[in-house]
């Protein structure tokens, strides 16, 4: 920026910022206990605060903008198609929707060849629940502990995160389950083994209990995201499969922050070999460039609505300024090769730098994730774990350690005592090496 350039942007933030508080109602907040930076600018693997101050992105925002800030080819192909169409009702058919679902479809399992849209990743879980719901004709969804599904009605229920339990009166027919966590494991197990046998274990008499036939879906988080990033073991995901063919029961994979590409593979299930009834997905479809979520649903779930109709729908279903979008990432991340940048730094620099770190930093209790994927769990002793902020809250201690990360130049993804690691998947080496940097400071120093 220059300086005439920084002094309009200045002026600009702050009359940004003053709108904000006197007339924008925020999520998840207390509404008059937050000060919220002002970002009108971003490129590549940064976004700019509203001093014209860089930050390294360690957070992709929610973990959507996968491919960085502002593609150039992404950026035009909006352009280009609001120029020619913006919006249709979504009974039309249209080439962008009709591409997007071909391009999503091709990455997906043989069995997953269609695709209803939605405006993002809540919406999507409702719908994929209500397909389920549909198909069965039974009612109970099954999730985990430790989960994120969305902020609206249906999904919020679903989710199993403290930030729900506290405020919300929950839902009947919305069931909650421990899944594989063997850090903090529920089950007293020592070892992945013991940890995946219990845990399925446990799964099995939740449904007997609940009754089988009650159960229209159980919806896992394929890698838990915001919840923490616990990668769970091949045999715990293949048990969970079993047990919904055993029991008739649709298996939803909720792939809205772990898909297109963030675990260093396209879809978050895959490093597990399990073929899902429903992919909720959402953020880096188009990288968040323009609102879009969707369903992909299964051969038989679709044939439930062949020839009755599907008793839901939305307006903006397939935009095409979305879809557009989409197509467009879609491409950028297949011609840059983001999938394997993610999967091999991921691998050779984010996990080896984490662990260095891990190993003498006081606070740090473990380092879990694949490809741009990554949480470390602080602690405030590594006998006891104990986190450094309450499951559910925050702590003074916690708040120091995202101010020097954010001093230091970088943007973390933090949720209670963890520190996410997300950021692009096209992020270069230099940039994590720095951002990795700033964070080994962060968690030297004393807190
Ligand atoms: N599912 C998962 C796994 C998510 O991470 C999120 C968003 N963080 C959602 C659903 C909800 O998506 P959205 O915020 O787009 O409604």
């Amino acid at each position: 920026f220059s300086e005439d350039e920084l002094e309009e942007l200045r002026g600009e933030s702050q009359r940004a910022y003053d709108l904000d508080r006197a007339h924008v109602f925020h999520s998840w907040s207390a509404q008059k206990q937050i000060t919220p930076m002002v970002v009108s600018r971003a490129a590549g693997s940064y976004v700019y605060d509203g001093e014209g101050r860089p930050l390294l992105d360690f957070s992709s925002q929610l973990v959507n903008t996968n491919i960085g800030h502002q593609h150039p080819t992404v950026v035009q192909a909006i352009k280009d198609q609001a120029d020619v169409l913006c919006t249709i009702n979504p009974a039309h058919a249209n080439d962008k929707r009709s591409e997007a679902a071909r391009l999503i479809t091709e990455r997906l399992p043989a069995s997953l060849d269609r695709v209803f849209f939605t405006n993002g990743g809540a919406d999507a879980v409702e719908h994929a629940v209500r397909m389920a719901r549909l198909h069965t004709g039974r009612r109970k969804v099954l999730s985990r502990y430790r989960s994120y599904h969305g902020g609206t009605e249906q999904a919020i229920n679903i989710t199993g995160d403290p930030r729900r339990f506290r405020n919300d009166m929950g839902d009947a027919g919305t069931v909650h389950f421990f899944g594989p966590f063997l850090y903090r494991s529920e089950f007293h197990a020592t070892t992945e083994a013991e940890e995946t046998e219990r845990a399925l274990t446990h799964l099995r008499r939740t449904i007997e209990l609940e009754g089988p036939q009650t159960i229209a879906a159980v919806i896992l988080e394929s890698i838990p995201g915001t919840a923490g990033i616990m990668i769970p073991t091949t045999e715990y995901m293949q048990g969970v499969r079993a047990l919904c063919d055993e029991f008739g029961i649709v298996y939803i994979a909720d792939e809205v922050m772990a898909g297109f590409g963030r675990s260093g593979t396209w879809f978050s299930f895959e490093h597990f070999d399990v073929v899902p009834d429903l992919v909720a997905f959402a953020k880096g479809v188009n990288s968040g460039y323009v609102p879009l979520g969707g369903v992909a649903i299964s051969d038989a779930i679709s044939a439930t609505f062949a020839d009755a109709a599907y008793p839901g729908g939305l307006t903006y279903s397939g935009h095409p300024l979305a879809c557009a979008a989409a197509v467009a990432t879609i491409a950028a991340m297949e011609d840059e090769r983001m999938v394997e940048n993610a999967a091999q730094l991921g691998e050779t620099v984010v996990g080896p730098r984490l662990r260095e770190i891990a190993a003498t930093s006081p606070i740090v209790g473990e380092v879990r994730g694949t490809g741009m994927f990554w949480a470390i769990d602080l602690v405030k002793d590594k006998d006891t774990k104990e986190p450094l902020a309450p499951y559910g809250g925050s702590s003074p201690q916690m708040n120091e350690v995202i101010g020097r990360i954010r001093a230091g130049g970088v943007l973390p993804f933090a949720n209670y005592n963890r520190i996410h690691v997300v950021p692009p998947l096209n992020v270069s080496e230099a940039e994590l090496r720095e951002g990795l940097a700033v964070l080994e400071r962060a968690f030297t120093e004393p807190v």
